[in-house]
């Protein structure tokens, strides 16, 4: 079996799907290893160190001319998909039920397509190959760090002979895997930290990283606790309920960091523009669900920093786990090498549908749709 590792397409895309060192795990277990030339270069790992651990490094053309598997980080040019003929495979967080017309094509096409997005991440056999959980963990951490940068104040409380300046008051919205990463990061640095989320249980994890709980008088209760310790999308009048109480508490936070996510939905507005008003000029608001669907702060913009008249920096979050490149790829590549070892059997792509993980992730295959979301979508 021929594993191609493509060089990604997504704009400021730095990170690579499989490292040198789960490439020569692959090849010591008899598979061929394919790297499209400069795959690497944005997570610093050369040709040459690809080559070293056993892959040949390739040019685009061959690259999709012969990997029966063909694996990335992010979402890859539909004409690239198409290209690949029948019984090849492609996997990465291609958000594949997010285009239908694709899906469909692909199938016609014979093309097995596995998006890592859809894996059923509670199932205890799939958390070795929880790339959605790696990747939060380092876009948590490198949002405090944008926030960090952009606040013109310190984060610690630090007393020097010319004077004491207090720590900065962070709080992150949302606390599953990203926001519980920034706020140990933020802790760390030195801010004093307080979480919020809808799920009640978050509200544990919250305070034994040593930061306080956001309790508002509307919640959270369990009601909001859906499927997997996901949430559930709050009613219109709960999220209107929550927007207001969350505006009289954000006064005296120098920093915000939001990350709330409801799989399959628009992320839920946190933070109205009225709301942003009340925090202190010089405040900074990190929208770590910025996206094409929108975000958790109603002013911010995907990948650019906007300042309102107010002063306050509103920081639309792009893909930050693409700005820690090296870390994210290492985490990255070891999920890819555990979806890989699930897949292959004897050398041989070896699709099971039977397997509860692998059709979780498996869109289609042998010529049909086999996800019953995506399903769904095509009819
Ligand atoms: P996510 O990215 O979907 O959402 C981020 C956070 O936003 C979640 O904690 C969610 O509760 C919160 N949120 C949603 N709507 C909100 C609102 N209106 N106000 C405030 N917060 C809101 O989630 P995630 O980080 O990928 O995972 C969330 C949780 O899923 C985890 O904390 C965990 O409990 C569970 N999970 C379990 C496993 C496992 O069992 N292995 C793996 C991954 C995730």
């Amino acid at each position: 079996l021929n594993v191609g590792v493509v060089n990604e397409v997504g704009a400021d895309e730095l990170r690579v799907a499989l490292n040198p060192e789960m490439v020569a795990r692959l090849t010591q277990s008899g598979l061929e290893l394919l790297v499209e030339t400069g795959a690497g270069d944005g997570a610093r790992y050369s040709d040459g160190d690809y080559r070293a651990a056993g892959a040949a490094v390739v040019a685009r053309d061959e690259l999709t001319a012969r990997a029966d598997l063909l694996v990335s980080v992010g979402r890859l040019p539909p004409d690239l998909l198409r290209e690949l003929g029948g019984g090849r495979a492609v996997a990465g967080l291609l958000n594949a039920l997010s285009d239908p017309p694709l899906i469909r094509d692909l199938a016609a096409a014979g093309v097995t397509v596995i998006s890592l997005d859809c894996l059923p991440r509670t199932l205890s056999r799939a958390q070795p190959m929880d790339a959605l959980s790696s990747q939060a963990s380092v876009a948590g951490y490198k949002a405090v760090l944008v926030a960090a940068n952009a606040y013109d104040r310190y984060f610690p409380l630090l007393m020097t002979a010319a004077g004491t300046a207090p720590p900065a008051e962070v709080l992150v919205l949302g606390a599953g895997i990203a926001g519980l990463q920034a706020i140990a990061t933020a802790r760390r640095l030195g801010a004093v930290v307080t979480g919020y989320d809808v799920r009640p249980q978050a509200a544990e994890e919250v305070r034994s990283l040593g930061a306080r709980f956001l309790e508002l008088d509307t919640g959270p209760s369990d009601a909001e606790a859906g499927d997997g310790g996901y949430a559930r999308e709050l009613t219109p009048e709960r999220q209107r309920e929550q927007r207001d109480e969350l505006a009289r508490r954000l006064p005296g936070f120098d920093v915000v960091i939001t990350t709330a996510q409801v799989p399959g939905r628009r992320p839920p507005v946190l933070i109205t523009a009225e709301s942003l008003a009340k925090l202190a000029p010089g405040a900074v608001v990190v929208d770590m669900a910025a996206g094409p669907l929108g975000g958790n702060v109603e002013s911010s913009v995907p990948g650019e920093t906007v300042v309102t008249e107010a002063g306050v920096k509103v920081i639309g979050a792009g893909n930050l786990a693409a700005a820690v490149p090296r870390a994210a790829s290492d985490a990255y590549a070891r999920t890819m090498h555990a979806l890989i070892t699930l897949l292959v059997r004897d050398g041989a792509l070896a699709v099971d549908l039977d397997d509860d993980v692998q059709a979780g992730v498996v869109i289609t295959h042998g010529g049909a749709v086999t996800h019953p979301a995506a399903h769904d979508a095509v009819e």
